[in-house]
């Protein structure tokens, strides 16, 4: 059986390991001209790294990135509002949170997929399907195949075109990202910080020794003409602005942050849909590559069972959409009160947040750090 995955992203990449490993025949199909994300760094959660250690790849990404034992949200002065240790998950499960840089996360699993089992500029248009699959690509090329899977993204041809769902919502808040070096070789080890202002809020994270990694997300609204990040972060800690002035233009990335509203149909037949092409989350919980992830391990599990496509893709929605889509609800709110820009509002929030009970933040870390799934 072919199976053909669309979309070469953290999502499809780690799909493509797994299979490999359950003994599939799997090609990846990605519209890219090279496997190779642009900037940013990312936080591969407990969830995920314990998939990479399944599948024999998490001492290279622990290497490669930097560990990280705690999370501390703070206000816009760095003062702290609640501090989540992650130590008693690390010693739960064996292993860390990590924080990457993007390019080099992608480059682990490609190598690790092996390059022949990766095809480059090929974006695909359309889908024909029979018996089994034709894929056409936009340099007129078509490939049959017998499997297919969807792991192209929030925008997603496989779901637009099989499925006609998917219903992209626009938080109105926008989004910078960035890499820089720092010379911070004993400040600011092994945290992840999320500063919370008016309307705003900053991330930093170091990805290496002399590394960090930053988001600036802010609403819409609070953007005027011409201003520029480093603008409209000026109210916040002096390092935080110095981080963003310091960052080189070219490192730096901008986006809107959307979401896909929750589908309750992800498969059908022998086509799926993975990541977040299935359950694309808003970024507030550090999740929507890490579901990705999830969704590999799964279907890993599943086809290694020598079960059909039919019942792998069943079986595999089941599993997993109630947690995705927690994810993707619980994510949502949180920007939203993330975000407010009242001060009456915002002292409340932080006064509130403070009084977090510890039992409470690992019980939610608990459901979100857990990926023990009953395969039968
Ligand atoms: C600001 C921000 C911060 C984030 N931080 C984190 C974090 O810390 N931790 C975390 O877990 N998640 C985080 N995320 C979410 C994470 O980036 C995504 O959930 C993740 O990248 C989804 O992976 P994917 O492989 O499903 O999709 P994608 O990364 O979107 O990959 C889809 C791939 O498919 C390709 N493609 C698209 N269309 C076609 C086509 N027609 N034919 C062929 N190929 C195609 C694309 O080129 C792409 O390579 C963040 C997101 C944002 C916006």
């Amino acid at each position: 059986m072919k199976i053909a995955i669309i979309g070469g992203g953290i999502g499809g990449l780690t799909t493509a390991l797994a299979l490999k490993q359950a003994g599939q025949e799997v090609t990846v199909y990605e519209s890219a001209t090279e496997i190779k994300p642009v900037g940013a760094g990312i936080i591969m959660a407990n969830n995920a790294m314990q998939v990479f250690d399944k599948l024999g790849i998490r001492k290279k990404i622990e290497t490669a990135g930097y560990k990280i034992s705690n999370i501390k949200i703070t206000d816009a002065q760095l003062n702290t509002i609640f501090a989540s240790d992650l130590t008693k998950f690390e010693n739960k499960y064996g292993v860390y949170n990590v924080a990457i840089h993007r390019a080099d996360l992608q480059k682990i699993l490609a190598d690790e997929t092996g390059f022949k089992n990766i095809q480059l500029s090929k974006r695909l248009i359309k889908i024909e399907q029979e018996n089994n699959f034709k894929l056409t690509f936009d340099d007129d090329t078509s490939i049959m195949a017998d499997i297919l899977i969807g792991a192209d993204g929030i925008k997603s041809t496989v779901r637009n075109q099989l499925f006609g769902t998917g219903s992209i919502r626009d938080t109105k808040q926008r989004c910078w990202r960035g890499v820089t070096e720092f010379d911070w070789t004993s400040k600011y080890s092994h945290e992840a910080f999320e500063a919370w202002g008016k309307g705003k809020r900053f991330g930093f994270v170091k990805i290496s020794d002399k590394k960090v990694y930053w988001f600036a997300v802010i609403n819409e609204t609070l953007i005027k003409d011409k201003a520029n990040v480093t603008e409209l972060f000026k109210d916040f800690h002096p390092e935080i602005v110095k981080i963003i002035s310091e960052t080189q233009n070219n490192n730096i990335i901008f986006n809107d942050i959307i979401d896909l509203q929750p589908i309750n149909k992800w498969q059908k037949g022998k086509v799926c849909l993975i990541g977040d092409a299935a359950h694309a989350t808003t970024p507030n919980m550090g999740q929507g590559a890490c579901q990705a992830v999830e969704d590999a391990y799964v279907l890993g599990k599943l086809f290694g069972q020598r079960k059909s496509a039919e019942e792998v893709f069943a079986q595999y929605e089941k599993l997993r959409m109630g947690k995705a889509h927690f994810i993707v609800n619980t994510s949502w709110t949180i920007g939203k009160v993330a975000h407010y820009q009242n001060s009456i509002a915002v002292w409340l929030r932080n006064t509130l947040v403070k009084t977090i009970p510890k039992s409470a933040n690992e019980k939610q870390l608990n459901k979100v750090f857990n990926i023990d799934y009953e395969i039968s």
